[in-house]
């Protein structure tokens, strides 16, 4: 349920419902918007009797019932009002949100080496891109394939984001890891494999980085918002959502189906930010700019594109990704729509 206060309605008001509500057996949640406070009210509310409620405070607008299976990540439970994932970065904080510029993560899919780590950190940070991606612990279809250096892996990206000051990305497979990881990662990946792995989502929770909770394979847009409400109702509210392709009947050009529609869906849904991920969404370096600029003009918070000194010789993914050059010019291309829309921050790098 969500109780919508009067435009004005006093801290201390706000602040004694809470309290009520608490005495109810209720978890409630203040949302500060921009024009009204939200109480979120989350636990067993099924048997209360909204008007009741609302006879609580003469500074109580409305009470309404959240219908949805999902109910911390829906729209309606900040009133429409977007949320903002902020990640601090040696290079400062970085704002993940509908009202923010497009933040552009790019890196390798596997940390390789150190010299190649850094050196693409350099190259994507001088384009304009403010975190590093890089796989240590990588997920695999199969058992024989290059699985990521794994710890040792962390220590090359702690060498690329001291040289940058870029924040990291990398992917949490274990739940074990989550400590060693969290001292060098930014942000955690949840990767598609993982996105119906409720243990690994309970644990994401419970921690206090933010999380980028990539879409299953074959996940539906409901499964994939209640994977996020696993999280933000463990206690992590920070989850940004990232579309990276969904199985295709027709695989034989692209990889996957990069499903764009995803994102006015998921807009019209959450207030969580919402991620492209175009490298695994088609699986070719030749289409991912075309996916990038679409996923940008159709109102993408930020974009994530694999990036490799050398793409032929990559241990992963060589085939999507791109050259430090082709980012470049990408990123040029994309300051242009980006600007467009609104959501280019003018600080970025313009390249030649
Ligand atoms: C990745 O980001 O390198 C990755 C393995 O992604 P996904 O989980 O989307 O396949
Ligand atoms: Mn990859």
């Amino acid at each position: 349920m969500i109780v919508v206060m009067k435009p004005g309605a006093p801290e201390s008001e706000v602040d004694r419902l809470d309290a009520e509500f608490r005495s109810l057996g209720l978890s409630p949640e203040k949302i500060v918007g921009k024009h009204k406070t939200v109480i979120g009210l989350v636990g067993e509310t099924v048997d209360m009797d909204a008007l009741q409620l609302q006879d609580l405070s003469p500074w109580i607008e409305q009470v309404l019932r959240v219908e949805k299976p999902y109910k911390r990540v829906s729209r309606e439970f900040r009133h429409g009002e977007p949320s903002e994932v902020i990640v601090s970065t040696p290079n400062g904080p970085v704002t993940f949100s509908q009202h923010a510029p497009v933040v552009v993560v790019a890196g390798p899919c596997s940390v390789e080496n150190e010299e190649m780590i850094v050196e693409t950190a350099r190259r994507v940070k001088a384009a304009g891109a403010q975190f590093l991606r890089g796989g240590a612990f990588k997920p695999r279809t199969s058992p024989y394939a290059f699985q990521g250096h794994g710890e040792s892996a962390l220590a090359l990206l702690a060498a690329a984001k001291e040289a940058t000051g870029l924040g990291i990305i990398t992917e949490v497979m274990d739940a074990a890891d989550i400590e060693v990881i969290s001292e060098v990662a930014d942000v955690l990946q949840v990767g598609a494999r993982n996105m119906h792995n409720f243990s690994l989502l309970k644990k994401m929770g419970a921690q206090d980085k933010p999380v980028l909770l990539k879409r299953g394979m074959s996940a539906t847009i409901e499964e994939w918002l209640m994977a996020a409400e696993y999280i933000v109702a463990a206690g992590n509210s920070n989850v940004i959502f990232c579309e990276r392709g969904i199985r295709t009947f027709d695989n034989q050009y692209a990889r996957n189906t990069l499903d764009l529609s995803a994102i006015p869906v998921l807009r019209s849904l959450t207030h969580l930010p919402i991620m492209i991920d175009p490298s695994h969404g088609t699986g070719k370096s030749e289409y991912v700019p075309s996916m990038a600029a679409a996923a940008l003009a159709a109102g993408a918070d930020s974009l994530m594109i694999e990036v490799h000194p050398n793409p032929s010789k990559a241990l992963s993914d060589g085939p999507q990704s791109l050259t430090p050059d082709r980012f470049d010019r990408l990123m040029t291309e994309l300051s242009v729509i980006g600007k467009a829309v609104g959501r280019w921050d003018t600080r970025v790098p313009a390249l030649i």
